[in-house]
């Protein structure tokens, strides 16, 4: 297994050919200046000799079917394995979902984006590809995260990309931080890697970032980087400033950032979600509406149980809308302008 990957420096087909796990981890040394350790399929860790005090982890495909952040990953790992870049940081890559990217479906048996922070092992158990993958994840990022003293600045980023389309083509959510400001430092990073609008996100939930937001503090954000293509068919010049930045950060080249500037970013805030009370519960506009499209006051969004749901602010921006979920749960979130989030 290391002799195939010292040869193709594919990291991504070595774990597509083994996609429940590997035969015992390995590692090697890059020159003089990195060790590599591979953990299980689809986990790699890039561990400098000297690093600048960041611990990144890079999250993709834990949805299967959301290709373009698995090539962007891949084409990083194959970089540093070709040591035409060199990490300065320590870096954990994660290719989240190998047998659902073999099935090139989003899951195979349940949404493995909410099964973190201990839900996988929540009633009814293991039973599943996800559950069973979900906990290893989590144990990987905490081996990662805790293996070194503390002080140090943690970073993930979860790299999806959505099945509809989005009045801003790249934008990320970032998780509920009760107590903690949000960074602006962090924002802007984002914006130079061509993801210009921030969700903060209102509660705590079940996915990957939330996970390592709260459980290690993390700089940790859901960042979807576009519309779902099949394996191969991503323009990847959608990706340069992404796959730049990324660069720059695992290389610890300057970032030259701006300092914050709301007026450079779009930044919203969750006004309110709307639940699913009645079986007859439907939207009014298109289901392939897109994400953050925004209505005005008095539209009405949805119907159900003969009763009109209207928009109750001056405008209301939509995303993430599903009429098919079962009663009780949320059918989608509704945002308002960011005006007074804690960012620092
Ligand atoms: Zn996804």
């Amino acid at each position: 297994m290391l002799q195939a990957l010292l040869d193709s420096k594919d990291f991504l087909a070595l774990t597509l050919a083994n996609p429940h796990t590997f035969d015992g981890t390995f590692s090697f040394k890059l020159g003089d200046h990195t060790q590599v350790e591979v953990w299980d399929t689809g986990v790699i860790v890039f561990e400098p000799v000297h690093n600048e005090g960041k611990d990144i982890v890079l999250s993709c495909g834990v949805h299967g079917n959301e290709t373009a952040p698995i090539e962007l990953c891949n084409g990083l790992i194959t970089q540093l394995l070709q040591q035409k870049i060199i990490a300065k940081q320590r870096t954990l890559f994660l290719i989240g979902n190998p047998l659902a990217i073999n099935n090139g479906t989003r899951i195979i048996d349940e949404n493995m984006n909410r099964l973190f922070s201990g839900e996988h092992s929540n009633p009814p158990g293991l039973i599943n590809p996800e559950r069973i993958r979900a906990k290893k994840l989590e144990a990987y990022v905490d081996k990662f995260y805790t293996s070194v003293t503390d002080g140090r600045q943690r970073i993930h980023y979860d790299l999806h990309t959505a099945m509809r389309a989005s009045k801003h083509e790249k934008f990320a959510i970032y998780p509920y931080r009760p107590g903690r400001a949000f960074s602006g430092e962090q924002i802007m990073f984002l914006a130079a890697s061509g993801v210009d609008t921030v969700l903060f996100h209102h509660e705590p939930t079940t996915t990957f970032s939330y996970f390592s937001s709260e459980r290690y503090g993390a700089d940790a954000f859901t960042i979807e980087l576009g519309k779902v293509y099949p394996m191969g068919q991503n323009d990847m010049t959608r990706f340069i400033a992404t796959h730049e930045m990324f660069m720059r950060l695992i290389t610890a080249k300057p970032l030259e950032l701006t300092d914050f500037d709301a007026d450079k970013v779009n930044l919203y805030q969750v006004c309110r979600v709307i639940n699913k009370h009645a079986d007859d519960f439907e939207f009014t506009f298109a289901t392939d509406v897109e994400n953050f499209r925004s209505f005005p006051k008095g539209f009405v969004l949805a119907r159900e149980g003969g009763q009109d749901i209207k928009v109750e602010q001056e405008f209301e921006s939509i995303v993430f809308p599903n009429a098919k979920v079962p009663i009780g749960n949320r059918t989608v979130i509704c945002l308002i302008p960011a005006v007074n989030a804690h960012v620092r």
